[in-house]
């Protein structure tokens, strides 16, 4: 087990306060929560919780940023601080991992890969900000010019969730800052250290006051950002229900702005003419990986016929040779991030013993590691369709495995979900993986592959997995407006 280092310990320890205008304060009303480590459910520290007065203040602050040096800072000098942000993370990347580690409950080696993915989302958009450009429009009249402006929202609110704490904000931070907007970023109250680390280091960086503030809380915080009235965007990663609420906050409020990047039920689909090497390489991740808290994990497995058997059977062996621990062991698999999520994943997989075939796992970890939120990975046979867990995201290592004879029969169940977010076929005939890529009601396709991500390559949801897409140059149209400006010669 990896030694924690005194400074990433010391942090996780002390207790945390808000980050408004590049200050620590405590809430208005000093309400606070605790949060806890998953893998053995003990209280790490104890944070504020921004109320109401909280998140007036930093809109305030933002707004002042905003009208003021936000809106006299050149493109390069925030191409800068991106820059230097992301030198920062790398320079502390051991204590970030760690504290990530400890608060999320992921192995440390994933925890190293999310800062290094942070690190490319901030240099990515880094590169964007002296390039958003508008353009000179032909009318008909010589005498009269257009041109247009693509202008920063103003203040924006992040909301994010537990599952990639940084990853996530980051997803959303480094265009919004690259476009010029003032951010008030909100994690997931069971993940909020990594988003405090980064408030220090961003203000090393030589952010000012308002360019980036963290307001820590439960989804009381997430609901008052949501309805407040100066608030020109919000920026939403997490479930459905809520991107449901963070639409009708807007609606009820100013019409802010909305993207929601929201839940999954991805299918991964393997025809009989597959590589199987590779398929075998990938499954086990695609099914399991950060412990099923993925929105894009590959849950629902589709498996043509004359393979099924053999399919099955290696999946299973491969789940069961999976370990599972705390992070710090850099285990494949660390905990679920809470008691709730546990409840919950062990609820599908009662619900799942009930109607569907279980091939392996579905058990909570006992002995050594009983004190901490770990479940096995558990695999189900499931040809009925319409069962709970083929059509529920259950957001934990828990995956069902179906059959199909056909490419028609296939699309039918795929696409049967409310879901769109993510989507994977497996063959080695080059027309049926770009003719099924066509079929499929997704917002992202892999074809011989999963999980592959790049700063460069849009990613968003079709259906209720979302509205809007982050990632790339999409994610620049998600975060300015165009104002076109006529000019009478
Ligand atoms: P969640 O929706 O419960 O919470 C997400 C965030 O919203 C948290 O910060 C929470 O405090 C806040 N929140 C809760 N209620 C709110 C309200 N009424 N108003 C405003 N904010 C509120 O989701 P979660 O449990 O943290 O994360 C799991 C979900 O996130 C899954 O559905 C998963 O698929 C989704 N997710 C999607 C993506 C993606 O890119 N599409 C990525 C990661 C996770």
């Amino acid at each position: 087990m990896r030694k924690i280092s005194k400074e990433a310990r010391e942090f996780c320890e002390a207790d945390k306060q808000l980050f408004i205008g590049n200050k620590w304060v405590n809430a208005a009303d000093g309400a606070d929560f605790e949060t806890v480590n998953p893998a053995n459910g003990t209280v790490l520290c104890r944070i504020q919780s921004a109320g109401e007065s909280d998140v007036n203040t930093a809109v305030d602050v933002a707004r002042k940023a905003f009208q003021g040096k936000m809106y006299r800072m050149s493109p390069a000098k925030r191409a800068g601080l991106l820059h230097k942000l992301a030198e920062l993370l790398l320079r502390d990347l051991p204590v970030i991992s760690e504290i990530e580690c400890l608060d999320n409950g992921k192995p440390i080696d994933r925890a190293i890969g999310d800062v290094r993915a942070a690190v490319a989302h901030l240099r990515y958009y880094a590169g964007w900000a002296d390039k958003i450009e508008g353009a000179h429009i032909p009318v008909s009249d010589p005498d009269t010019m257009v041109y247009t402006r693509r202008e920063a929202l103003g203040v924006v609110g992040i909301i994010v969730p537990w599952n990639f704490p940084l990853v996530m904000a980051i997803w959303k931070l480094a265009p919004a800052l690259a476009c010029g907007n003032c951010c008030i970023l909100k994690p997931a109250q069971q993940t909020s250290l990594t988003a405090l680390y980064l408030a220090n280091l961003a203000k090393e960086a030589g952010f000012p006051p308002g360019m980036l503030q963290v307001l820590t809380g439960a989804g009381e915080t997430g609901s008052i950002i949501a309805h407040h009235p100066d608030i020109d965007k919000v920026g939403f990663t997490g479930s459905t229900a809520v991107g449901k609420k963070i639409l009708a906050a807007s609606a009820a409020s100013n019409l802010k702005k909305v993207s929601l990047e929201l839940g999954g039920k991805s299918p991964n689909i393997i025809f009989d003419d597959a590589d199987f090497a590779s398929v075998r390489e990938s499954l086990v991740w695609a099914s399991f990986y950060n412990s099923g808290q993925e929105c894009t994990l590959g849950s629902r497995i589709y498996v043509q016929e004359g393979v099924y058997d053999q399919v099955v059977t290696q999946l299973a062996e491969d789940a069961r040779k999976l370990t599972i621990g705390p992070g710090l062991g850099n285990p494949d698999l660390g905990p679920l991030i809470s008691t709730d999520q546990l409840d919950r994943v062990m609820g599908y997989i009662e619900s799942g013993r009930s109607e569907a075939e279980l091939i392996s796992g579905g058990n909570r970890l006992k002995g050594e590691f009983s004190d901490g939120y770990f479940v096995e990975p558990t695999i189900f046979a499931a040809e009925n369709q319409s069962i709970r867990i083929v059509r529920e995201e259950i957001f934990g290592p828990v995956v069902t495995i179906s059959s199909f004879s056909d490419e028609d029969e296939l699309i039918d169940m795929a696409n049967d979900t409310r879901y769109g977010l993510a989507s994977a076929i497996w063959t080695q005939n080059i027309s049926r993986g770009h003719r099924i890529a066509q079929r499929l009601q997704a917002g992202v396709v892999w074809i011989n592959g999963y999980d592959l991500f790049h700063p460069a390559v849009p990613f968003g949801g079709y259906k209720e997995s979302g509205i809007g897409r982050e990632m790339g140059k999409s994610a620049l149209d998600l975060y300015t407006q165009e104002k076109a400006v006529w000019v009478k010669l």
